[in-house]
């Protein structure tokens, strides 16, 4: 059993911030990685809107700038995923990994949100084989091809305009005939002559023979099927928070967002969250930030008031 003050679960922005402050008050934190070492900024390519960067910069040189700013002040990263926690016999915390067995004094939860599925036939069994969540990752293997992009966000028109980099056709399937993302993106998608949108339309199933082949459209207004041929389906519908290993333990919100108060702090005191594992409403990478600076902030406070 491995025993530490602070321990971080997750290291995308709001965890890496979290062990910055932590790390700075002197509290030797260790960061617990997840399976995704950066979270979704590693998978971004280019960070446009990161107050510091008037040129951008991409995800992983962020993620790495932050993950190296943490370490130089005692922050200590472990490659491994939290498998199980026990936090709601107070201290100390405790969690299992893939490989340890750890107490902690206190917790900061930062493990974020997932891509949100269709849930139609087809989109599990073709994942890696045409059906991906992940432009950055998965958009050169689609050079000169055609794709199709699920979605009216934010998400789904900038993973549009980046695969516009690669594909030869990008279609943006939507299921209303008003995009919900912003009035920038969509200036810049409507202007771009590889994209087309095709409105008010579902995807219903995803076929093919060891790839993705063919797709199945319904339009919701007229009811009219249509199978379209395609090589590619990027899906950008939303997230979900990873909450799952905190279920029954941690304060949820009904779609399963940790719930917490002003300072950081879940239902269980000394448990504390940061970033889009507690904030449906924002999820930036500025936002994901400031909320691990005041977790790590009111961590180290509340570690005060427990001593003597
Ligand atoms: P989002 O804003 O929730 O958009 C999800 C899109 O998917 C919506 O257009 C929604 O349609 C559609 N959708 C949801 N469920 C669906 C389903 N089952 N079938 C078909 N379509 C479905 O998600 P997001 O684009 O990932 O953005 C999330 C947040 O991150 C937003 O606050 C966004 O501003 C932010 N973000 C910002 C940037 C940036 O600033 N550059 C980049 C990415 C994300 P409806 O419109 O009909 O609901």
């Amino acid at each position: 059993m491995q025993k530490e003050k602070v321990i971080v679960i997750g290291s995308g922005p709001a965890g890496l911030t979290a062990a910055l402050y932590t790390g700075r008050a002197q509290l030797n934190p260790l960061v617990i990685s997840g399976n995704q070492l950066g979270g979704q900024i590693s998978l971004t390519y280019e960070v446009e809107n990161y107050p510091g960067f008037p040129k951008g910069i991409t995800g992983p040189e962020l993620v790495e700038a932050m993950q190296k700013q943490a370490e130089r002040f005692g922050a200590r990263l472990t490659v491994d995923e939290v498998t199980e926690v026990d936090l709601s016999h107070g201290r100390p915390f405790r969690l299992k990994t893939h490989g340890e067995e750890y107490e902690a004094d206190a917790v900061i939860v930062c493990t974020g949100a997932s891509p949100k599925r269709l849930g139609v036939p087809g989109e599990e069994d073709f994942i890696g084989r045409g059906v991906s969540f992940c432009a950055t990752c998965d958009g050169f293997f689609f050079r000169e091809k055609d794709v199709l992009v699920v979605g009216g966000g934010d998400s789904a028109l900038e993973e549009g305009l980046f695969l516009t980099r690669f594909a030869r056709r990008v279609r943006v399937v939507h299921r209303r005939d008003k995009l919900r993302a912003g009035d920038t993106l969509q200036r810049r998608a409507f202007a771009n002559e590889k994209i087309d949108f095709i409105w008010d339309t579902v995807i219903e199933e995803i076929k093919g023979d060891g790839k993705v082949e063919t797709v199945r459209l319904r339009n919701l207004k007229t009811g009219e099927e249509q199978e379209t041929p395609t090589d590619g389906v990027f899906i950008f519908i939303g997230h979900y928070p990873n909450t799952d290993l905190f279920k029954g333990q941690l304060e949820m919100d009904e779609i399963g967002y940790l719930i917490t108060d002003e300072r950081m702090m879940t239902s269980v005191p000394g448990v504390f969250a940061a970033g889009e594992v507690q904030d449906p409403v924002f999820r930036q990478v500025a936002t994901s930030v400031g909320q691990g600076c005041a977790a790590g902030m009111m961590c180290e406070r509340w570690l005060e008031t427990q001593e003597g």
